[in-house]
């Protein structure tokens, strides 16, 4: 389990040294929405891009803090912890991740209804982030495509699917 540190004299949680907030998937949802409803496709391609910098940034920590952890378990954990999904990294050589359970694909599909793309764009930042830190490619929201979301079912059951290409 990822060390989630809590100063409760100043109400501040750090996740691998970087400030965290918490929104509920009501936040989450509507501000995801409201950038893609006034910026289109680019208001997505910012947020993966934002989401895939601040990933890096607290990931590279947890891995410096956590050297004797397998970086990809780690990774794995840490997204499950921060109540995002189950991300399924194993397949991540050949360029597939799965999602199960996706915060962003349940929030989305339950407040708005069936989507006609992907919703998962924070965990797309994040797959990329994982990414470079293995590989040290240089990645954006270009490299990253996600093929199958449950936003995007009639029932909101299944799996996300994220394809990454180098
Ligand atoms: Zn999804």
């Amino acid at each position: 389990m990822t060390e989630f540190k809590l100063n409760i004299a100043d109400g501040t949680i750090l996740v691998g040294s970087k400030r965290a907030v918490f929104h509920c998937n009501h936040y989450n949802s509507f501000l995801q929405k409201v950038i893609c409803d006034t910026f289109g496709a680019e208001g997505k391609i910012m947020q993966i891009n934002a989401s895939k910098k601040i990933n890096k940034e607290m990931l590279l920590n947890l891995k410096a803090e956590n050297p004797d952890k397998d970086f990809v378990e780690l990774a794995e954990g840490t997204f499950k912890d921060l109540a995002l999904g189950l991300l399924d990294l194993s397949q991540l050589g050949s360029g597939v991740v799965k999602l199960q359970n996706s915060h962003y694909g349940l929030g989305i599909f339950y407040k708005f209804g069936k989507q006609k793309s992907g919703v998962c764009l924070k965990a797309a930042g994040y797959v990329l982030a994982v990414k470079e830190i293995l590989d040290g490619s240089e990645l954006s929201a270009e490299n990253i495509q996600e093929t199958t979301c449950i936003s995007m079912t009639d029932t909101a059951e299944g799996i996300c699917t994220l394809e990454v290409k180098s």
